[in-house]
């Protein structure tokens, strides 16, 4: 009983590996491995069964064969599932298999007129014949001929055999030509990687030579012997040969993952060196530079060997009142952080930096990004400050203007403290413009928004808001009549006539003041304010302020108004 036993063991350790492997496997031939490993085990278990009553016993030959037939029908199909539909194969197994399990299992039961046999035999060969045919990809051209062949050559043997004989081994018989077919076709296509396939060739080869030589009923004592004892050896060199697959799967898996790595790693350091941008990877922990691509060096200045003896602290510039300055006009970055790097020859760009987490030589590192940002930067701070100044004369806008209103109104009220408006015009100056011309016109502007500007300290605002009219804004005031002295000293500044290009010319102003929040607490009506009474000391005769509030006395500068 001890064969069986380990034989019954052997065989279900084949379906136990095969289980396992379909299910961690994409191949689809480990899937039917599984399924003929599962049949040839049943085929076994029912082999094994002993002291079967003598009706019981065809019933049990038949149902052996019928597993075994199966198992190995699975085995071969296993091999073209990749070639074909599931459906197509599966069908084409069915359709052979059933053919020959009906005509065999019949004839176990009912002694079938020959010519029935002869028809039988003929409709399963034709059926094999056509699946194989059919099935088999043109261009495994040998293999797929050799097999056609046995249908072909074996059929005919069988015609011979179920015609000269009895015919008992019919079952025998066509199990024989299912293990040929399996040994050519698991021999595969010639090379190195491929001796699991000639394992299973020899496996399956010496299969069917053990069927074919216990069919021969005239054998040696010692042969048959030998069959006996080694009657199960090419079912396990079969499953021998699969296993080795595994391994040849295996070792192709990792060879086509090792390719592929180092396919990504050959584009990654392409992309790396030629990318235009300057790069680098630094260590995680005190910033050491560990690589940098050409661009940085290149744009840096340093050679490799001097990047790596740095860290990223050397490269940055700490921030200060200018790098602060600069950065206010500009919006915040997108992505990244935008910071100062010097480069070795002293020189200090804007980059805008980003940084990404990565795995360098098995620890952990930065991959870093810095593009030199300084002339980008250069032109939106030029953008920005041409939409909010004025070009003639360099004072803030309009726009900006309003802007710094709304500010200086917002921290007058949380501080509780005075602001003025005034609006500023130049008395007659279309006459100017007519007698001189545009060119001396715009000389004198750019003079008048000069001395204002003198006048104005930096925190508050000179803005140019027409043609010839100007609007300050001051604030920490900390009475109304703050405001008297401003406008004051406004006017003071036109005492001294212009010097322009062809000599010196008298220019006065007329200013009208409103102040926050005694005249009004919104920008709107402190510029209407403000507006209305600069045109009220316009009418009062020129060159003096007029105040929103009408209790302010006017000033009146008795000075000569420009000819
Ligand atoms: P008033 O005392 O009533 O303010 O008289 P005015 O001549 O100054 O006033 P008006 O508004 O009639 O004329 C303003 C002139 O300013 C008209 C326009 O040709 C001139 N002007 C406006 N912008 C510019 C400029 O950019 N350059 C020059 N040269 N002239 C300008
Ligand atoms: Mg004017
Ligand atoms: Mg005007």
């Amino acid at each position: 009983m001890q064969g069986p036993v380990v034989d019954l063991v052997l065989l279900m350790l084949l379906v136990l590996f095969f289980g396992l492997q379909q299910g961690r496997r994409p191949q689809i031939y480990f899937r039917f491995w599984f399924a003929g490993w599962i049949l040839v085990f049943f085929s076994y278990v029912v082999w094994a069964v002993q002291d079967v009553q003598e009706g019981l016993m065809r019933v049990q030959n038949a149902v052996c064969f019928d597993f075994l037939l199966m198992g190995v029908l699975t085995f071969i199909v296993s091999l073209v599932a990749n070639e074909n539909g599931l459906r197509r194969i599966i069908l084409a197994g069915l359709a052979i298999g059933g053919s020959v399990m009906i005509l065999v299992n019949v004839e176990d039961f009912v002694a079938l007129p020959r010519l029935l046999l002869v028809v039988g035999v003929l409709v399963c060969q034709g059926i094999a014949f056509y699946s194989a045919y059919t099935l088999l990809p043109h261009r495994w051209r040998r293999r797929r001929s050799i097999v056609l062949t046995i249908c072909v050559v074996y059929g005919a043997g069988l015609l011979a055999y179920v015609l000269t004989t009895p015919a008992t081994n019919l079952d025998s018989a066509a199990v024989v030509e299912a293990l040929l077919c399996a040994a050519v076709l698991y021999a595969g296509p010639p090379s190195r990687r491929n001796m699991s396939g000639w394992a299973g060739t020899v496996g399956f080869a010496a299969w069917a030579g053990f069927d074919l030589l216990s069919m021969h009923a005239g054998n040696p004592a010692s042969l048959d012997k030998a069959l006996y004892e080694f009657w199960n050896f090419p079912k396990y060199f079969v499953g021998f040969s699969m296993i080795l697959k595994v391994f040849e799967d295996t070792a192709d898996d990792k060879a086509r993952m090792a390719e592929t790595f180092r396919d990504l790693y050959e584009d990654f350091r392409l992309l790396y060196n030629t990318h235009p941008h300057p790069m680098w990877i630094r260590d995680d922990g005190k910033g050491w530079l560990l690589t940098a691509n050409e661009a940085a060096l290149k744009e840096y200045g340093y050679s490799l060997d001097e990047f790596q003896s740095m860290r990223m602290a050397e490269l940055e510039m700490p921030a200060d009142m200018e790098a602060e300055e600069f950065e206010s006009m500009l919006d915040e970055p997108t992505e990244g952080v935008r910071v100062r790097h010097r480069h070795k020859d002293g020189r200090v760009v804007w980059v805008s930096v980003v940084e990404r987490e990565i795995i360098y030589l098995g620890r952990k590192a930065r991959l870093v990004i810095a593009r030199n940002v300084t002339e980008r930067l250069k032109l939106d701070r030029e953008l920005s400050f041409r939409a909010q100044h004025d070009a003639l004369t360099g004072l803030p806008n309009r726009q900006l203007l309003e802007e710094r209103l709304d500010q200086c109104l917002q921290s007058c009220r949380v501080e509780d403290r005075r602001a003025a408006v005034l609006t500023v015009d130049v008395d007659h100056f279309k006459m100017i413009n007519d007698t001189y011309g545009h060119l001396v016109g715009d000389e004198c502007l750019k003079e008048v928004a000069a001395r204002l500007k003198s006048k104005i300290r930096k925190v508050d605002t000179i803005a140019r808001t027409g043609g010839e009219e100007f609007t300050a804004i001051v604030s920490g005031l900390s009475k109304a009549s703050d405001a008297e002295k401003v406008a004051a000293s406004l006017m003071r500044v036109f005492e001294a006539p212009v010097e322009l290009a062809f000599g010196a010319l008298g220019v006065t102003v007329s200013i009208g003041v409103a102040v926050y929040p005694d005249d009004a607490t919104d920008a709107i009506t402190l510029r209407r304010l403000s507006d209305e009474a600069m045109y009220r000391a316009k009418r009062a005769g020129r060159n003096r302020a007029a105040y929103a509030s009408d209790k302010t006395p006017v000033l009146d500068f008795k000075k000569p108004e420009a000819s």
